[in-house]
């Protein structure tokens, strides 16, 4: 594991930073009277050649922070590739390449170049034959790059991945594994990241060395964790009390736990003819069924989920908003379990349960097995609305949408392919309206902003992908004939009475 520096905010002044005077005077001439937390925090290590695992967002000005510390290091005389910068999308790497080419401006000959998709490989071929400081693109053409030898590596001394949870929300994550393994052992790595899930850890504990973890204190970091609620319901009045706490509790990404599939399949109904977008995963799905509902729900084209627990264990979701214990679980594990879903990556969750009278001594058992003291909510006056009338502002279609491309890493699709084929020439749609691109291994979850999505299909379909044509469906809806799946299960079992019978 490693180290984690934990950085209060503090008064910091640029010149107090190892930075040269050439690199301060362009900072002056820029505006910037001080460094943000982020900067104060890792310009010292990055420029000491430290490894750096960098927890920030966007607009914390990460972007100053290593390039101020690559222009420090980097030897302008040599004229060979000395960073490469790896990040998730060509509109991000234009914003780098712009940044260091502002920040460098007093560093007589400094070039950078971008290698991104949908742009000519010789004008960039070109860019590397003539020498080039520092590199910065995405891992698809960055990639294409060093495999045909065009991009040579041996004297790159650091390696950032930025953006990296995106990176690899974006199926980058065998691209960046390869173009790690064909850089010098000896470099430095510096990874930023808006979350640090365990895939993000898998990739540090395996490509650096004693890293320096940077994490900026929050203000309302005191009260970051998951606030525990609960809400006392009567029976007969829970789907009420559930519209009023999903009007009360703003969320982008919610689960709704019950106890029984039969409890899911009636609220998934209520909501969904309420307008709501929702989605149901219980054990009866079929298995295509359920990876559909999820990736719909990773990437945001859908916003609620009425599950099972048996369902809900294997669900690789993070960061939701939002809990709801519809039903109180019996043990203590699966609501830690429940409950656990929310409120990471720094920011605060809600976990609600709805709990009756009669749940009184569970919820003391509770209380007492998890350590915690579940805070009481009131209803208060809105109580008197119904739950249409709730629901009303929560009912409209989420901003993105989901299309399936009969495609997958089999058919080596890879998301700059997809991204290339969207964004580019043939497909003209702005990068900043494609979302998470998850590749699975014979299909493909892309998803693309509502407003151009129908036009993203039928780009799809009308153009190759690595060559070869595939077939792109918007997933509107969750598809499940309930008759049909009813009808099929009397099917089966009869046959199987039969062939029982027949024995
Ligand atoms: P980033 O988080 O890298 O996307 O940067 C956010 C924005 O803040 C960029 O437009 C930078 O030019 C700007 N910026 C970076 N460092 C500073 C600073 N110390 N003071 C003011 N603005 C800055």
């Amino acid at each position: 594991m490693f180290r984690c520096e934990i950085v209060p905010v503090v008064e910091t002044k640029f010149d107090s930073l190892p930075l040269s005077s050439a690199l301060l005077g362009v900072i002056q001439e820029l505006g910037y009277t001080q460094p943000t937390p982020i900067q104060a925090a890792s310009i010292p290590t990055l420029v000491a050649g430290t490894d750096l695992i960098g927890q920030s967002k966007t607009g914390s000005g990460k972007t100053a922070a290593f390039a101020l510390s690559i222009l420090e290091r980097i030897s302008l005389p040599l004229r060979e590739t000395q960073a490469l910068i790896l990040c998730p999308t060509r509109e991000l790497s234009a914003q780098i390449t712009r940044e260091f080419r502002t920040l460098g401006r007093k560093h007589p000959g400094f070039t950078v170049t971008g290698l991104v998709g949908g742009q000519p490989r010789k004008a960039q071929r070109d860019a590397l034959a003539r020498g080039t400081h520092v590199v910065v693109g995405t891992p698809g053409r960055v990639l294409d790059h060093l495999q045909k030898r065009s991009l040579e590596t041996h004297r790159i001394l650091t390696l950032v991945l930025d953006e990296a949870d995106r990176m690899l929300d974006m199926g980058f994550g065998p691209d960046v594994e390869t173009i790690i393994g064909e850089l010098p052992k000896s470099r430095q790595t510096v990874l930023f990241s808006a979350t640090i899930p365990e895939l993000i850890t898998d990739i540090c504990n395996t490509h650096m060395q004693n890293p320096v973890r940077v994490r900026i204190q929050e203000p309302k970091e005191a009260s970051v964790g998951i606030r525990q609620l609960r809400l006392i319901s009567r029976p007969d009045e829970k789907f009420h009390s559930l519209c009023w706490l999903l009007n009360k509790f703003p969320h982008n990404s919610a689960i709704i736990f019950c106890n029984l599939k039969k409890t899911v399949i009636e609220i998934t109904n209520k909501l969904e003819k309420a307008g709501l977008s929702v989605g149901r995963l219980d054990g009866d799905l079929e298995q295509f069924h359920r990876d559909q509902i999820l990736a719909r729900f990773r990437n945001q084209s859908v916003r609620l989920l009425v599950a099972t627990d048996v369902a809900g264990r294997g669900i690789d979701v993070e960061g939701l908003d939002l809990v709801v214990n519809y039903e109180l679980p019996k043990q203590t594990d699966i609501y830690v379990h429940r409950i656990g879903r929310t409120g990471r990556a720094g920011s605060t969750g809600v976990a609600i349960s709805l709990i009756s009278r009669n749940d009184e001594k569970r919820i003391r058992e509770l209380e007492s097995s998890a350590g915690v003291e579940l805070e009481v909510l009131e209803k208060g006056p809105v109580n008197r609305s119904d739950a249409g009338t709730l629901l009303r502002p929560l009912a409209h279609p989420c901003a993105m949408q989901t299309i399936l491309i009969s495609g997958g890493r089999k058919d080596k699709v890879r998301a700059g392919d997809i991204l290339g084929a969207l964004t580019g020439d043939a497909g003209r749609i702005a990068g900043t309206d494609v979302g998470m691109i998850e590749i699975q291994d014979k299909l493909t979850y892309v998803a693309v902003a509502r407003s151009v999505s129908r036009q993203a299909v039928q780009r799809l379909n009308n153009g190759r992908i690595k060559g070869k044509r595939f077939r792109a469906t918007l997933v509107e809806t969750q598809e499940i004939d309930e008759e049909k799946a009813e009808a099929d299960s009397r099917k089966k079992k009869s046959i199987n009475s039969r062939a029982s019978r027949s024995r």
